[in-house]
C-alpha cells in the first residue's frame, strides 16, 4: 500500500481534481490510500466562518455558507456532467454536510454564546469532508472502485480540539483494520487529512497544514511502502520559491534535515510530518501534481544523503524574549523555572541562547506571550522584542562551517546569530533579523550559498 496525499491546490478545481485522480488511476496496483485536504481557500473560509459565528455576525456566516455550498456544488457539476447518478450522490453528500453546518451555525448564533475551540473544530474540519465526499463520487463515476473512510475512525488525539496531538499507539491499532476492510471491496481508498477525533469523542483538527501529518501517520500505521505528498511545487526547494528567485529542487534530503526545514519555516511540509515516517523508516516523497513527470524530492535516512548546504528557510512574526536576573548563579534552576512558565502558557519556544546573565528565546506563539511575560516578571526582568524574523540555513556536515557562518553573516545588514545546532545528521544555523529586511536577507543568503543560476 502507498499513501498519496493531495493538498488544497491539487484538489482546488475541476481541472486540478481531474489531474490528481489521473495520477491516482495510474497507481491502482500499488493500492493507494488517498488523503485529501480541503479545496484550496476552503479552510480559510471555515476559520473565518467560525470567527463570524463567534462575533455573532449572522450575515457574514450566511454568505460564507452560501459560498461554500456553491463552490462544491459547482465543482461536482463540472466533474460529473454526464453521470447523473454519481453527480446526484455528490450533491446530496455536499448538501447534507452544509445543512448540518447551517443548523449548527444557526443554533450557535441564536444562543449568542460565541464559539469554544471545541465548537470551532466542528466547523473548521468540514472542508476535508466536503472534498473527500465529492472526489469519492468522482472516482467511482470514472470507474475507479473507491471506498470512502472517515479518518475519525482511527485518527485519535488528546483533547486539544484545534491542535490535536495524535495517540500513535491507538492510531496504529485502529487504522490498519479500517483501511484493510475498505480495500476488501475497492481498488482505492479515500480519506480526509487534518481531521481527528479527540479523546473525549469530539470532532477535532490537527492544526493548520495538518494533512501532511495525517498522511504520514496513516503511512506509519499501515506500514506503507512510501508516503507521497503531492503539492504545487517541484518538490522541496532550496528556499520558498514564492519568495526567493532561482531556487533549486533538492533531489534527496534526510528525515532530519527535512524536519528541521519544516520546523524552521518551510511551509511545504507540516513540521510534524517526518516523525511518524522515521519511526518506520518509510520514504517520504514530495511531488508536484501540476507536473507529475517531475522527480520531486525523496526524504530518507541520513546515511544516503551527501554532505552540504541544503536550504534556507525563514519564519516571520517572531518575538525574542530576553529574561535576565541580577546574577545567574544557577542557570539550570532558572531554565527549569522559565520553561515551566512557557509550557504552562503554551508558548512554543524555537531557539534558546543562554549567557552568563540572561536567557534569550525566540517564539512565534505570539498570542500566548503576554501571559507568560506577566508570570516571568514575578522573578526576572523581561524584554520582549517584536517585528523580528528568523532565518535558518540547514544542511549536513557543512564543511568549512566557520567560513560559511562568517560569510553568511556578512550578507546580513543587522543580524544576531542565535544558534548553531550540529550533530551527525544535520546542521542548523539560525539568525534573528529585522522583519523589515527578512525577505531581502533570505534572498541574499540564498544567492550567496547557491548562486544565481
Ligand atoms: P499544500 O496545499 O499542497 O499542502 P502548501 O501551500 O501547504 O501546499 O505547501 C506548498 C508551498 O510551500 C509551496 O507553494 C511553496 O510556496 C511553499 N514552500 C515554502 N518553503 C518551501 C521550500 N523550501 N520548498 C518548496 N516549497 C516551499
Ligand atoms: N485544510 C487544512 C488547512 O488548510 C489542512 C491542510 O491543508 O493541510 O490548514
Ligand atoms: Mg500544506
Amino acid at each position: 500500500m502507498i499513501v498519496m496525499k493531495f493538498g488544497g491546490t491539487s484538489v482546488g478545481s475541476k481541472e486540478a481534481i481531474e489531474r490528481t485522480i489521473g495520477i491516482v488511476s495510474g497507481r491502482l496496483s500499488d493500492r493507494p490510500v488517498v488523503v485529501v485536504s480541503a479545496m484550496s481557500k476552503v479552510t480559510d473560509m471555515l476559520y473565518a466562518l467560525s470567527d463570524a459565528i463567534e462575533a455573532g455576525d449572522s450575515a457574514a456566516a450566511d454568505s460564507a455558507l452560501i459560498a461554500l455550498r456553491q463552490k462544491h456544488l459547482e465543482a461536482a457539476a463540472e466533474l460529473m456532467p454526464s453521470d447523473p447518478l454519481w453527480r446526484e450522490e455528490a450533491y446530496s453528500r455536499i448538501n447534507s454536510i452544509l445543512d448540518t453546518m447551517q443548523a449548527f451555525a444557526k443554533a450557535q448564533l441564536a444562543c449568542g454564546a460565541g464559539m469554544t475551540s471545541k465548537e470551532k473544530a466542528v466547523i473548521n474540519s468540514k472542508g476535508e469532508y466536503l472534498s473527500s465526499n465529492m472526489i469519492y463520487c468522482y472516482m467511482n463515476s470514472i470507474g475507479i472502485k473507491t471506498s470512502w473512510v472517515d479518518a475519525r475512525e482511527f485518527m485519535v488525539t488528546d483533547n486539544d480540539y484545534l491542535q490535536g496531538i495524535p495517540d500513535m499507539a491507538e492510531i496504529e491499532r485502529r487504522c490498519p483494520k479500517v483501511i484493510d476492510a475498505a480495500f476488501a471491496r475497492a481498488q482505492a481508498v479515500i480519506t480526509q487529512g487534518f481531521v481527528c477525533k479527540t479523546a473525549d469523542g469530539s470532532e477535532g483538527v490537527l492544526g493548520r497544514g495538518g494533512s501532511d501529518y495525517s498522511a504520514s501517520l496513516i503511512g506509519m500505521a499501515i506500514d506503507a511502502e512510501k508516503i507521497e505528498i503531492w503539492t504545487d511545487v517541484d518538490g522541496v526547494q532550496s528556499a520558498d520559491p514564492r519568495r526567493v528567485t532561482n531556487t533549486r529542487r533538492i533531489s534527496r534530503i534526510s528525515f532530519e534535515e527535512a524536519a528541521e526545514m519544516a520546523a524552521y519555516g518551510a511551509k511545504v511540509l507540516h513540521p510534524k510530518t517526518i516523525e511518524p515516517a522515521v519511526a518506520k523508516n518509510i520514504p517520504v516523497l514530495v511531488l508536484n501534481s501540476m507536473n507529475p513527470e517531475g522527480q520531486g524530492t525523496v526524504i530518507l535516512q541520513s546515511s544516503f544523503i551527501e554532505d552540504g548546504v541544503r536550504s534556507v528557510s525563514s519564519k516571520e512574526k517572531l518575538r525574542v524574549i530576553t529574561i535576565s536576573v541580577p546574577v545567574l548563579k544557577d542557570a539550570s534552576s532558572l531554565l527549569t523555572r522559565v520553561f515551566a512558565v512557557f509550557a504552562e502558557a503554551r508558548v512554543k519556544v524555537d531557539l534558546v541562547k543562554v549567557s552568563p546573565v540572561d536567557i534569550m528565546v525566540t517564539t512565534d506563539s505570539v498570542d500566548y506571550v503576554p501571559a507568560a511575560v506577566a508570570e516571568l516578571e514575578k522573578f526576572a526582568t523581561v524584554k520582549v522584542e517584536d517585528d523580528l524574523a528568523q532565518i535558518s540555513v540547514i544542511g549536513k556536515n557543512i564543511s568549512e562551517l566557520k567560513i560559511a557562518l562568517k560569510e553568511a553573516s556578512e550578507q546580513l545588514r543587522t543580524s544576531r546569530l542565535v544558534s548553531v545546532a550540529q550533530n551527525d545528521t544535520y546542521v542548523n544555523i539560525s539568525y534573528v533579523v529585522p522583519l523589515a529586511t527578512v525577505r531581502d536577507d533570505v534572498q541574499k543568503i540564498h544567492t550567496y550559498l547557491f548562486g544565481r543560476e
